[in-house]
């Protein structure tokens, strides 16, 4: 039984609630882990001089031309409610885009818009799974794949991302983890924090495996256009037309518009209209005037996303090598904006590394246990963040790590 502590007071039990006692939270609100990340955000945000490395989101403004086509949309009315799977416009130029830029076919009734593509995952999941089955989760990973899990009842089923396996899934994990009660593989490319994707026949081999398991597959590509090689495919583009699929994408990282919330889900057509019937209770639509910003991102000019993607390639190359000299390994990514760096020379705990880095050096970075038990011994740097920060706040975790691990020697 969990408990849940009252503000202030004691500890008491959902279900020790007898007669017109009061109603608590639900015990899984009240056990719903906190983020680490957030813990470490808010103690950065206590200290004017820190330099930030730990934050997930482009340091760069949206686009003019994006916040103008909102502008426009709000002042030409276009303020109501929009049909629950998004406007039909933007499924279309989402099909389009999909199939140029993913290399798959897809038709606008198989793409459902969302609230970022954060909401895409709890609807899909929240559709997949009943309470107490298993979801296979990457470990490390983005803190919200386990937080939505946790919402629902669902087990977690950890599967290793470690340097002896370069940081990718191993068919064997899966083998030796799935059960008879798992249901969904979530698997993320390119990966927060690790930066890596999931190469052309690895990402055929994890199809065949949920295939032959009856597993459904999500792919959550919300980097797919920060990818700084040749490497990065969609698991769409590999995947057999009745593969049980869900691919996931966002414009919040690749237009710098994480404030506007949208996102989308690509699915098979019978599971896009389930999932459009419920947003309805959940979101009812995405908001109107957001959409139509989406949709001059999707269609408008796609060199400020070139432009983007270039200055976080120039800042990864510099910042590796300032690791490099500094003899912390780390992944050279291939996609996304994080850098994920082997701290376990400063022979400490992540998070304390993180938190009295703060306080000696003036420089957040993201604690690795944050994204999981085999986060242990790292830090996720974010490549958003200007070039002086970056280059200034690895600088100032080298030495911090050579320090702390000479006075443990
Ligand atoms: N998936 C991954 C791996 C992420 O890192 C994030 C955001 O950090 C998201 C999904 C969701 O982003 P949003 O809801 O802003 O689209």
């Amino acid at each position: 039984m969990v408990k849940v502590r009252d503000k202030g007071g004691p500890l008491r039990s959902q279900e020790t609630r007898i007669g017109n006692e009061p109603a608590l939270p639900s015990t899984i609100a009240s056990s719903m882990p906190v983020s680490r990340i957030r813990e470490i955000m808010d103690l950065a945000w206590e200290d004017p001089q820190v330099i930030h490395l730990e934050v997930g989101e482009p340091d760069f403004p949206t686009p003019s031309h994006i916040v103008d086509a909102a502008h426009e949309a709000a002042r030409a009315g276009q303020t109501r409610y929009a049909p629950n799977a998004g406007l039909p416009e933007l499924r279309e130029a989402l099909a389009d885009k999909v199939a140029r830029r993913n290399g798959y076919e897809a038709r606008p009734d198989q793409i459902v818009v969302t609230q970022g593509g954060i909401q895409a995952l709890y609807l899909v999941l929240r559709a997949l799974l009943e309470p107490g089955d298993e979801v296979l989760l990457p470990d490390p990973a983005w803190p919200n794949f386990r937080m939505i899990a946790h919402l629902l009842g669902a087990q977690v089923l950890p599967y290793p991302l470690v340097a002896q396996g370069d940081f990718l899934p191993r068919p064997e994990d899966l083998e030796r983890l799935v059960t008879p009660r798992t249901r969904v593989i979530l698997v993320n490319s390119p990966s927060n924090p690790l930066g890596t994707v999931l190469p052309r026949e690895l990402a055929k081999t994890l199809l065949d495996f949920a295939r032959s398991h009856g597993l459904w597959f999500i792919a959550d590509e919300v980097y797919d256009e920060l990818t700084f090689d040749e490497t990065f495919v969609s698991v769409g583009s590999v995947a057999e037309p009745d593969d049980r699929l869900v691919s996931v994408y966002s414009f919040s990282k690749v237009y710098a518009m994480t404030g506007w919330r949208v996102g989308y889900l690509v699915a098979p057509s019978d599971l896009a209209e389930l999932l459009t019937g419920m947003q309805e209770p959940i979101v009812s639509c995405v908001n109107t005037p957001a959409q139509l910003a989406a949709l001059a991102a999707v269609t408008g000019p796609q060199q400020v996303v070139g432009e983007m993607r270039d200055a976080y390639k120039e800042r990864r190359d510099e910042l590796l090598g300032i690791l490099d000299r500094g003899e912390l390994t780390s992944t050279r990514p291939s996609g996304a904006f994080y850098v994920w760096t082997d701290v376990s020379k400063a022979s400490v705990p992540s998070m304390d590394l993180a938190r009295s880095l703060i306080e000696s050096e003036h420089v957040a970075v993201a604690p690795g246990s944050a994204f999981g038990e085999l986060g242990e011994g790292y830090v996720r740097l974010s490549l958003a963040s200007s070039r002086e920060d970056l280059l200034e706040g690895a600088s100032r975790l080298v030495r911090f790590v050579h320090h702390l691990g000479e006075a443990h020697s």
